[in-house]
């Protein structure tokens, strides 16, 4: 018997609808072929060029759609010249981060071997770690808040029991996950700077009681300065990262860098209930429309879903299609024959996409 779920698509701005068309063929067809599960696509509008045509960046039923979807797929928001009156950027995507608590950035960081990398790296060595930042407090907390006077700015870092245990619950969860897949030795880092804040005290001592509840599962601590070096001189030791929201933002934007740039780099949002998959880029607006965009990141994105409702549904062949998905794209990334300008090849988004289409489809 097929399972079936809901996926609500935010095709987005700039290179989204680009991107997103693509991946969106290519999780039709794995539906297509598979008697286990059957994806539903519903789209979602919203975004910068839908306020500019309509005055409603976030309708409501947008807001519905993804509420009650099983899955939310979201390429990338927000133009540079289209923005509220106030001047402020036009972001749906936080506003759903917001509204649908979803507490667990995750930015998986991958270099397999023949991938661009600016480290050199030590033969038989691959990067494979995952990067947890939590998403609604830390120091975002005061975001646009913040105190300032003529003589002194303030902002809020605020760290919450019950957010902090969720987010270590999840990242507990997430390591055993990929002990079991094998994909990693079963690991939790907190990184965080415990040494000088309390508030990052309290969330180690969080992390400390979680991990006790967690035997199975290796836990340790870094300092978030000594995991930036390390992230550069040893990444591979690496299994889950977890930590604070501007430390995330920050690293996460190092692990991009180790990928070779953002056209590598999927993510995903997490809450208890709801999940967002999308690339760590944005809408790219200086190359829109040129067909040159890389689909990669989105594609991974979306491998990141199937794997997400497979575990959360107990669906091995969603798993396993997810997996299928994210070695196709590494395997056309290691062969080097077909990439987008970003990763120094010439192909356009469509022979990207497609060469991924045929590697699941064409035999
Ligand atoms: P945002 O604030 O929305 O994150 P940004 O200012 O960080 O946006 P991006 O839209 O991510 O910027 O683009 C940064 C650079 O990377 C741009 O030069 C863009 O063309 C390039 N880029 C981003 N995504 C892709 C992609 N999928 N393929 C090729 N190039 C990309
Ligand atoms: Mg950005």
């Amino acid at each position: 018997m097929a399972q079936t779920f809901e996926i609500a698509v935010f095709e987005g701005d700039g290179i989204g609808p680009e991107i997103m068309g693509p991946t969106v063929k290519i999780l039709r067809q794995m539906s297509d072929a598979s008697d286990r599960y059957d994806l539903q696509f519903v789209d979602a509008p919203a975004g910068a060029a839908h306020y500019a045509a309509t005055g409603q960046a976030f309708p409501d039923a947008s807001m519905e759609t993804a509420r009650s979807a099983d899955a939310i797929l979201l390429s990338a928001m927000g133009l540079p010249d289209v923005r509220y009156p106030d001047g402020t950027e036009i972001s749906p995507q936080i506003d759903l981060r917001k509204a649908l608590v979803l507490f667990a950035g995750v930015r998986p960081v991958t270099v397999k071997a023949g991938q661009p990398t600016p480290l050199s790296m030590p033969e038989g060595k691959e990067i494979d770690f995952v990067l947890i930042r939590e998403s609604t407090e830390g120091l975002f907390f005061s975001q646009g808040r913040g105190d300032v006077t003529e003589n002194e700015a303030r902002e809020t870092l605020l760290i919450t029991r019950d957010i902090s245990e969720k987010l270590f619950q999840f990242a507990f969860h997430l390591a055993r996950g990929r002990k079991r897949t094998g994909r990693g030795p079963g690991k939790v880092t907190c990184v965080d700077k415990a040494n000088v804040f309390r508030a990052f005290a309290f969330f180690r001592d969080i992390f400390d009681a979680e991990a006790a509840e967690n035997p199975d599962i290796k836990a340790d601590h870094a300092y978030v300065d000594a995991t930036a070096l390390w992230m550069v001189q040893r990444p591979w030791d690496f299994d889950v990262m977890v930590t604070e929201n501007m430390f995330g933002d920050i690293l996460s934007d190092l692990g991009a860098g180790l990928m070779g740039g953002l056209g590598l780099a999927p993510s995903a949002d997490i809450g208890l209930d709801h999940a967002v998959f999308q690339p760590c880029h944005g809408s790219a607006p200086d190359i829109v429309g040129q067909g040159i965009a890389n689909p990669f990141a989105m594609i991974l994105s979306a491998a990141m879903m199937l794997d997400w409702l497979g575990i959360r549904h107990s669906n091995a062949a969603l798993v396993a299609d997810g997996t299928r998905l994210r070695e196709a794209v590494e395997g056309i990334v290691a062969d080097g024959q077909v990439l987008t300008r970003d990763l120094g090849g010439s192909a356009s988004t469509t022979t990207a996409a497609d060469a991924v289409f045929d590697m699941l489809f064409v035999t």
